[in-house]
């Protein structure tokens, strides 16, 4: 079994800039290459697996962290890695770089396509005489809230932030930490912004971590999907902006995740749901390759800092 142990450090001039407390929770620098949230969940999944099969089969976007984090245990564990992925690949040069280096096979289609993708993969893998396994989009999987959920227990006690803010895309990372929360009868108030979906779905998807993490009060759960901005890997001025100020004060976001995150914690500072002096802990889950694909690079330039 791996165990993660994430950094947590102080962000005083950004805290000092907002008025508030600001801590951030460092997932992206755990130690492993280009780290972020989805190491923590797929090592722990692999951990409940009795045996390695041949190959593992699973989805996601063209840049994803969760299918390039596979290729990278696929690669240094010894199993086959099959990518069923979604997307332009024109903007995805550097994770596709890194996908391929590390031996995993991949297609890319429109998203109504996966299912089917998966499936020709899957009769693939039987005709070869391979065993295989289906690691859920995100490695959406209640071994991933749970392990969330004990990150963030440890954090929340010796830390006692007054608010949790994080990107929340398929909702095992926030669901744990809610969950966490929750059991602790912490103080801290853990809202997860939606990266991609809208409210309802989206929200309804934490809820299931939450549950798969020991929690069955869905009123635990903050999800809000102001921070949207166009949808999934498309970013408008906002993120844009949010991102921006996040590099002014040394902090790496992107425009895919992070950085929505950031663009909700803003609109908590503005809107006064944060009051002045509380203590926020920013739940950093990753995404600087996405930060560094071409397309990110350009609306990065072409914003206007603060
Ligand atoms: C996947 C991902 C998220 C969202 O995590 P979920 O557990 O899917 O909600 C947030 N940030 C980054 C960088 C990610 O790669």
């Amino acid at each position: 079994m791996v165990e993660w142990t994430t950094p947590v450090e102080r962000l005083d001039r950004l805290g000092d800039h907002l008025g508030i407390e600001l801590l951030a929770a460092r997932d992206d620098l755990l130690p492993f290459p280009l780290a972020g949230n989805k190491v923590r969940k797929l090592t722990a999944e692999l951990d409940t697996w009795p045996d390695l099969p041949h190959v593992v089969i699973t989805n996601g976007g063209v840049t994803s962290n969760h299918c390039r984090t596979l290729a990278f245990l696929g690669a240094a564990r010894g199993f086959a890695v099959h990518l069923v992925l979604h997307g332009e690949t024109d903007v995805a040069a550097t994770s596709l770089a890194m996908v391929d280096a590390l031996g995993a096979t991949w297609t890319t289609g429109p998203a109504s396509s996966i299912k089917e993708r998966v499936a020709e993969a899957v009769a693939g893998a039987d005709a070869a005489g391979q065993s295989f396994r289906i690691v859920p989009g995100g490695c959406h999987t209640a071994a991933g809230a749970r392990a969330y959920r004990a990150a963030a227990a440890a954090i929340l006690t010796e830390h006692k932030p007054d608010w949790v803010v994080l990107a929340s895309g398929t909702g095992a990372t926030h669901g744990g930490i809610a969950a966490a929360a929750h059991h602790l009868g912490a103080e801290a108030h853990v809202v997860g912004f939606s990266v991609a979906r809208s409210q309802e779905r989206g929200r309804s998807a934490v809820v299931e971590a939450a549950t798969w993490a020991g929690v069955l009060d869905s009123l635990a759960i903050d999800f809000r999907d102001t921070t949207v901005d166009g949808g999934y890997a498309v970013a408008g001025e906002r993120t844009g902006n949010a991102v921006a100020l996040g590099w002014r004060f040394g902090l790496p976001v992107d425009a895919t995740y992070t950085g929505k995150a950031l663009a909700g914690l803003l609109e908590l500072v503005e809107s006064g749901e944060i009051r002045a002096g509380e203590r926020v802990l920013f739940w950093h889950t990753g995404g600087l390759v996405n930060a560094l694909e071409p397309a990110a690079r350009g609306r990065r330039a072409s914003r206007k800092t603060p």
